[in-house]
């Protein structure tokens, strides 16, 4: 009886300390994303080159921070892109996979 109340015990404190790097991790990546840190794209990047992205954009009225896929923040100079994860593109930057900002 005392072995299986220590054994139950056990397992929640592990279940406990299991979940804590996930969260943190999740949060960590969040943070870093929201305060702007993070690669910066580079124009020579295949997926970038194949869908013809540039640091400034020549399409009038387009650009990365008025693009649905930039989830930078307002007024931001760079953020991330879900086409690009993991990467920061520049907020005056544009590629062929645009979209408007809903
Ligand atoms: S998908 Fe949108 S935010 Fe991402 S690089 Fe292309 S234009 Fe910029």
């Amino acid at each position: 009886m005392k072995n299986q109340k220590t054994d139950n015990a056990r397992r929640s404190f592990l279940k406990g300390i299991a979940a804590i790097p996930v969260v943190s991790i999740a949060g960590f990546q969040t943070a870093a994303q929201a305060g702007g840190h993070g690669t910066m794209l580079s124009v020579d990047d295949p997926t970038a080159k194949a869908l013809g992205y540039v640091e400034t954009s020549v399409v009038a009225g387009k650009n990365c921070a008025n693009c649905n896929l930039y989830t930078g923040a307002v007024g931001s100079t760079k953020g991330p892109c879900a086409i690009f994860p993991g990467k920061m593109v520049t907020a005056a930057g544009y590629c062929n996979s645009w979209i408007p900002k809903m």
